[in-house]
């Protein structure tokens, strides 16, 4: 059986208690995860401190650049074992995990030597003063990710923070600790000093997370989760005055206006819904339709909801994993109750799929699409975080602009039309960090991420995660 352990100042270390890590394709035991205590966070924290006051933070950026390519190399090197890790965790299909989540953690540590390699000081003459400010990272940072893309979310808080110069106490969810004691592995590996990146183990609430964000020495965490958690570690933070970056929930809206090329709006639709389960921040959880081609829509996307096929994650047939946990289907399934009380029309699924009894204990679950909801449902403002949608029609742009920001999230959204005018506008117009035009789910990795309202705080990507993962000190000198 594997055990998990924590990394702590460059050693594997036992924790105290211990949990186990539940493959949710047939509920069997992946490994037993070493939970870390309350002491072992402060020697982690400890251990960061060392390094970001020792041997790590006199290390040139150069330098930073090159180990951060040779993690990448190792990233690749290590490509199947890392793959069979995350599928064991999350039980998605092994090529979505091979394209989405493994390339993506590679492509994270090279994007962010690229952007440190290339970063300039920003610099201001006139004929009074020279002015310049130097970068210096922010010292300690804490990590928290959650289950559902674990090492890609990792990888794209890790790479920058790294990058900049900080060492990280990074807290894995729970459900899914594999490839982040993995990549300590790596990163031992490439030859980055003891004590820049630990990891421990456990839950939120009186578990590591707690212990990691109530530490004195943390000087900033940047945290990927739900929005009420995100509200837990700012006020775990708040007497400490320590800067956050929040990448938090979302009820995505699409919009599909009756010019676009519905062959490809339903394509897409079909991905920004059903994708990982549903199990993306930036899935689509509201689609509103110009009514012209309402019909053809739902029936498109309900076609593509049955043609949805379950089962192991090497199987090539399969597209669709299951869930991330029992506890995670019971919510999810809490909604299908929840959309039948408000009076939804349930146009596909809406169940359990029945399964051969190998799976039985798995977390598997049938997608839904409804309609006949208004924007104030249950069902239209909360997150699921499932393969669900609502779908309703709109007449107007004005109306599809207001329905789609009327939202307490603003994380994502797509629009559908042949009309490039009206796209840009439409597109623009969206109150989210992330606005598609059609396309969803297309990145750039210097381009900025995050979310409004109860959807995050900040920026990371490109030059905004240089801004998070850095101090400035500006010098002025008088001429
Ligand atoms: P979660 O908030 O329950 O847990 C996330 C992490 O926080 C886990 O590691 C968990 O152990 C830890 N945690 C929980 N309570 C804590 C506390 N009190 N103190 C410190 N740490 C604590 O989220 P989840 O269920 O793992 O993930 C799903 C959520 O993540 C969804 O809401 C989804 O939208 C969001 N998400 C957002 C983005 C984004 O980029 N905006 C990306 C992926 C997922």
């Amino acid at each position: 059986m594997t055990e998990l352990r924590n990394f702590v100042g460059g050693r594997f270390v036992d924790g105290g208690a211990a949990f186990d890590d539940i493959n949710p394709v047939d509920g069997s035991l992946v490994a037993t995860v070493h939970e870390a205590s309350a002491e072992l966070v402060d020697s982690a924290v400890r251990a960061a401190r060392r390094a970001v006051d020792g041997v790590w933070g006199r290390c040139p950026a150069a330098e930073r650049v090159r180990l951060l390519r040779r993690i990448a190399d190792l990233i690749d090197e290590r490509f199947d074992d890392l793959l069979a890790a995350e599928v064991a965790d999350t039980g998605k299909p092994a090529p979505l995990a091979a394209e989405l989540d493994i390339t993506r953690a590679a492509a994270n540590f090279r994007a962010a030597a690229d952007i440190v390699a290339a970063a300039g000081l920003d610099s201001f003459l006139t004929d009074k003063a020279l002015n310049y400010a130097i970068r210096k990272p922010v010292g300690v940072v804490a990590v928290i990710v959650p289950w559902n893309l674990p090492l890609l979310l990792l990888t794209w808080k890790v790479a920058p923070a790294l990058a900049s110069g900080n060492a990280v106490v990074v807290k894995p969810s729970e459900e899914t600790p594999a490839t982040a004691t993995l990549l300590a592995e790596i990163i031992a590996a490439a030859g980055v000093p003891d004590g820049v990146y630990n990891v421990v183990h456990g839950f939120g609430p009186g578990s590591a997370g707690e212990s990691l964000t109530r530490h004195p020495g943390i000087d900033a965490v940047t945290f990927t989760g739900e929005s009420r958690t995100g509200a837990t570690i700012m006020r775990a933070v708040a007497d400490r005055v320590r800067p956050v970056s929040f990448e938090l929930g979302g009820k995505n809206a699409a919009i599909v206006f009756d010019d676009a090329d519905l062959g490809e709006a339903i394509d897409g639709l079909a991905r920004s819904t059903f994708t990982n389960t549903g199990q993306i921040c930036l899935c689509t959880e509201r689609i509103y339709v110009q009514r012209g081609v309402f019909d053809e829509v739902v029936a498109g996307l309900a076609e593509r909801a049955r043609s949805l096929r379950f089962g192991r994650p090497d199987d090539p047939a399969t597209t669709t994993g299951p869930l991330i946990s029992q506890q995670h289907k019971e919510k999810v399934l809490s909604y299908y109750d929840i959309a039948e009380r408000e009076g939804a029309t349930l146009v596909a699924g809406g169940g359990v799929p029945d399964l051969d009894a190998g799976l039985a204990k798995g977390s598997w679950i049938q997608p839904a699409l409804w309609t006949g909801l208004d924007n104030g449902s249950r069902i239209m403002r909360e997150e699921i975080f499932g393969p669900v949608a609502a779908i309703a029609p709109f007449d107007t742009e004005e109306e599809a602009v207001k329905l789609a920001n009327d939202s307490d999230y603003g994380l994502a959204s797509a629009v559908w039309t042949t009309n490039l005018e009206r796209g840009h506008r439409v597109a623009g117009a969206m109150n989210v960090g992330m606005s598609w035009l059609n396309t969803w789910y297309l990145r750039d990795l210097r381009s900025p991420f995050g979310g409004n309202k109860l959807s995050g705080i900040g920026r990371e990507g490109g030059a905004h995660s240089l801004h998070f993962y850095s101090e400035t000190t500006n010098v002025c000198v008088k001429l």
